[in-house]
């Protein structure tokens, strides 16, 4: 297998990639090695999708670090394995702990500085282009790719985004999938989170290694990002909703969902909350997949990935972008 940076001969073969989660990113790392010119293209601030870390800033001294969207992961497949087993070596991944409550020998593997900084570390030798939402596409031999302020050309198009977004895409675009695709795609949908990124006095309560799982009305998963080792200068707590909540209270307003989750961990926070805010995942875990790894289109060049096709999580969107990068290896007529 080709490592990091390495390159094949460089093929005249190009590819945009509308997404860069871990997915897209994965993708453009297995095209990137085959020679091919890929462009990564996301319309969030930062690399990564849901692989999020967000700093907030207190005082000089209170600095609090926060996953709010992947919190961990494990590993069941070999061929994720041998990514994470660069990742470890490169130091941008860590093992957290084997379990939360009763240790099962798994290890659970965190970002060293964020989960966000996986992404960081596999966007640094691509062409990523952040803060450029694409708005529509369109295909006459060549993909044209429009976003709002500029336009990118390629012969092949990868949507890694989650599959209700690639739909309004298309729709934008009066691009008509054959209806049996349609359906399937249609029938993939996904839980909403609300997260709330709670800035604590004095450390929490949250028994170690810093994870726990609720069974509760409100609240699914509470991590403590300093237990974690991520946030060494500030007590960050990471609150999930479960999704019932987040659906009950997604139009509510901040103040309002930060008493009602605050209240209900109350016992696990043990401590003034200094400061907080809220995030609104509108897509987090599947419902629904599509059952394949991913999905190309016969008519075009056109290929979908991401965590909603084969497995949910990390290891799901891995798995499903390293697929999408074979086939599309493939359609040029490479070997991957
Ligand atoms: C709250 C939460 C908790 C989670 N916890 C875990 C966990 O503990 N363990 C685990 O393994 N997984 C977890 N997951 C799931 C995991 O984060 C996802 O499965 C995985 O990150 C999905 O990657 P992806 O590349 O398929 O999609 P995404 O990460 O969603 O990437 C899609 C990208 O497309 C971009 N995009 C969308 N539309 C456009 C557009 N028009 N133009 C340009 N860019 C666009 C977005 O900005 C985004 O960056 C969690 C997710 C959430 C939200």
């Amino acid at each position: 297998m080709l490592q990091k940076g390495d390159r094949q001969n460089k093929s005249n073969a190009t590819c945009i990639v509308i997404g860069g989660g871990i997915s897209g990113l994965i993708t453009a790392t297995v095209l990137q090695r085959q020679g091919i010119e890929v462009t990564v293209l996301d319309k969030g601030r930062g690399i990564g999708g849901r692989l999020a870390t967000r700093r907030i800033k207190y005082s000089e001294s209170i600095v609090g670090v926060f996953d709010y969207g992947t919190q961990y992961f494990n590993v069941e497949q070999p061929e994720f394995q041998i990514w994470v087993d660069d990742w470890l070596q490169q130091g941008v991944i860590k093992k957290w702990c084997e379990g939360f409550g009763e240790a099962d020998g798994k290890p659970r593997y965190c970002g060293v500085n964020g989960t966000r900084g996986i992404a960081k570390y596999l966007a640094q030798d691509l062409d990523v282009h952040v803060n450029t939402k694409v708005v529509k596409v369109s295909y006459d031999k060549h993909w044209l790719v429009e976003t709002e302020n500029k336009h990118y050309q390629a012969d092949m198009l990868l949507m890694s985004v989650p599959v209700p977004q690639a739909l309004e895409l298309l729709d934008a675009s009066l691009i008509v999938l054959p209806l049996e695709i349609r359906f399937s795609l249609e029938s993939i949908s996904y839980h909403r989170c609300i997260t709330v990124l709670a800035l604590l006095e004095k450390p929490s309560n949250i028994p170690a290694p810093g994870g726990i799982t609720l069974e509760d009305d409100y609240l699914v998963w509470l991590a403590d990002n300093y237990q974690k080792g991520i946030s060494p200068h500030g007590y960050a707590v990471t609150l999930h909703a479960t999704s019932s909540f987040s659906d009950d209270y997604w139009n509510s307003d901040d103040a309002e969902i930060a008493y009602k989750l605050l209240s209900a961990a109350a016992d696990y926070l043990d401590s003034a909350v200094i400061t907080y805010q809220i995030h609104r995942w509108r897509y987090s875990l599947p419902k629904t997949f599509y059952f394949e790894p991913c999905l190309a289109l016969l008519e075009l060049p056109l290929v979908f990935a991401g965590d909603g096709f084969v497995a949910p999580k990390i290891e799901g969107a891995v798995l499903s972008g390293m697929a999408a990068g074979k086939l599309i290896s493939q359609r040029f007529g490479l070997k991957s």
